[in-house]
């Protein structure tokens, strides 16, 4: 397919081609970076908060279960514990007062009875069943977010909200001796962590407060999705705690959040719950800016690559283009007479080089044309040389039999095909073996040389001549007539009759028989007209010599003339 394409379309199909290619690599790179990066920042960004938020929730606890500890041990209370509960009262009230979230603070006596708390709720009333007293007789105790809905109608009669749920937190009271003598229990109300949620929400900037989750040890909901008591599975649960905090993708395809968390560990001697604090975010809206970024890389890829393949056109351009005027002129060399060379290139070295090469190239050809020309030329000219050599007879200048010949086919043809009067004419020198006897050879020749020069001289242009061998000339007449052809016969014999040819200053004398034939319609070839002419001339030979018969057209029979 490339070899139907031309170079310019090549170039740009290979650059575009190569633009894409790139340009797409860069692009997809790019954005797998861009999402790669954004989910490592945002898995960071969402551990970090769980993490932030299992602190501020390890500290809170550790203050209230390090207040609680310090009020049970407080040297000045030691001696008033029992015997003033209005005192104890205060304190605690004062206590609470510092620190609303204390829903209610209480001492109870170690047989459970509460005999001092807040407000008065709950005093007589016995705590003996409630864990806090029970595991505050031992140690300070922390006990993990429960509903309490006795004492939340006790705390708020009238309210119908869900009954609110608290954090227990207890210690042991010891009088001066070491003796036990209660246990002081709190309960703080769960909305103390909603509260430090929402503070976190508000300085992350997150709006939605269903991002944060706070479960339990046991992966039950403290704070998150409601109607669910355990969103996340046992296995995942368990994994979380062997990490301690991390970020993983959960859910699938459109669905897929990007959790982060983290497990409470507790605060100095604050021994944690073993709290896991979650925070959530879509993949879908984690990756908005991301996606973002990468319509815009593949936007700005797309730029690039248009501006690769224009480029390209332009590189093309400006490479075909000099080709294309080059093989214009040099199609025109040879056609079109005002061209003779190649342009001169210009652009690349190459397509100067290649310009250079084809003037040279066509400079080259042009001189060995010329010299071929000449070679045929003068080969032409040799080839006319030989054949006119080959076709004349030496000694006479004339034509000889060979050259006779193609001359005498072609006047029978034309005889036959136009009906063109044709005659031949046989001269032989009489006695000419007595000239050579007598004068010598030398002599014989000049005398055949002389007769050659007389005949030509009697004859008309559109005649022919020709020496046929040894002593005989035959002489062609054309367009001619009967009578015409007797005449010229006779003019011929009388005329080597006067010829007196001089040899070495001796004057000799020679007379010539000529026997003459007419063509005729029954004449197969010239060949035919040849033998009765020559029964002219055997006629004119043996009557006498020096004398002219012309064979009949229709018989052989000789008419001698003199
Ligand atoms: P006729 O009248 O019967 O023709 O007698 P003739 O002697 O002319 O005829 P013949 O055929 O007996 O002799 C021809 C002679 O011409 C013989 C030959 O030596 C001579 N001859 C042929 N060619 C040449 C030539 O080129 N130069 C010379 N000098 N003589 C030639
Ligand atoms: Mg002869
Ligand atoms: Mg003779």
């Amino acid at each position: 397919m490339m070899r139907r394409l031309s170079l310019r379309q090549q170039i740009t199909f290979l650059v575009g081609l190569l633009c894409l290619v790139l340009v797409s690599v860069a692009a997809f790179g790019a954005s797998y970076i861009a999402f790669e990066r954004t989910k490592q920042e945002i898995m960071a960004d969402s551990e970090e908060t769980a993490s932030t938020l299992a602190a501020i929730l390890d500290r809170g606890m550790a203050e209230r279960y390090r207040e609680i500890r310090n009020i049970a041990s407080l040297r000045p209370l030691q001696g008033i514990w029992t015997r003033e509960p209005d005192s104890i009262r205060q304190v605690l009230e004062q206590l609470q007062a510092t620190y609303p979230d204390y829903s209610w603070i209480g001492f109870a006596t170690p047989d459970g009875t509460v005999q001092a708390s807040t407000r008065g709720v709950l005093e007589g009333a016995s705590a003996a069943e409630q864990p806090w007293f029970q595991e505050g007789l031992k140690a300070p105790y922390v006990g993990d977010v429960h509903e309490a809905k006795l004492l939340d109608q006790l705390l708020h009669p009238s309210s119908s909200d869900e009954p609110s749920r608290f954090v227990d937190f207890s210690a042991p009271v010891h009088d001066e001796n070491g003796k036990l003598i209660g246990v002081i229990g709190a309960h703080l109300n769960w909305d103390w962590a909603r509260e430090r949620l929402e503070i976190l929400l508000n300085r992350r900037g997150i709006v939605r407060p269903e991002a944060i989750w706070i479960l339990a040890r046991d992966g039950s909901v403290l704070l998150g999705p409601e109607g669910t008591t355990k969103p996340l599975p046992d296995t995942l649960i368990a994994r979380m705690k062997e990490y301690g905090s991390g970020c993983f993708e959960l859910g699938d395809g459109h669905d897929k959040m990007l959790t982060g968390f983290a497990i409470s560990q507790g605060y100095r001697d604050y021994p944690g719950l073993g709290w896991i604090t979650i925070s959530r975010q879509e993949d879908n809206v984690a990756f908005t800016a991301a996606r973002s970024a990468v319509w815009t890389i593949l936007g700005l890829c797309v730029v690039v690559a248009l501006l690769g393949i224009l480029f390209a056109l332009f590189i093309a351009q400006g490479v075909s283009k000099p080709l294309q005027a080059i093989i214009a002129a040099t199609d025109k060399i040879g056609r079109d007479p005002t061209v003779s060379l190649p342009p001169i290139g210009t652009g690349s070295r190459e397509i100067v080089r290649l310009s250079a090469v084809l003037r040279s190239l066509v400079r080259r050809a042009g001189a060995a044309e010329k010299r071929v020309l000449e070679v045929s030329t003068l080969r032409e000219q040799e080839v006319l040389t030989l054949t006119r050599l080959a076709e004349t007879d030496a000694l006479s200048g004339l034509l000889n039999r060979r050259g006779f010949d193609i001359l005498g086919e072609e006047a029978f043809a034309q005889f036959k095909q136009f009906d063109r009067l044709l005659a031949v004419l046989i001269v032989d020198i009489d006695h000419f073996k007595r000239v050579n006897d007598t004068y010598g050879h030398a002599a014989g020749d000049e005398v055949i040389r002389a007769i050659g020069e007389a005949l030509t001289r009697q004859l008309r242009s559109t005649d022919t001549v020709c020496r046929f061998g040894g002593e005989e000339f035959v002489v062609l007449l054309r367009d001619t007539s009967r009578e015409s052809v007797q005449i010229i016969a006779r003019q011929i014999r009388s005329a080597v009759e006067r010829l007196r040819p001089v040899h070495h200053g001796r004057t000799l004398s020679v007379t010539v028989s000529v026997g003459g034939a007419l063509a005729s319609d029954a004449d197969r070839d010239i060949q035919d007209v040849f033998e009765r002419a020559d029964i002219g001339l055997y006629e004119a030979k043996s009557t006498g010599r020096n004398r002219v018969v012309i064979a009949s057209v229709t018989t052989p029979v000789a008419v001698a003339l003199t």
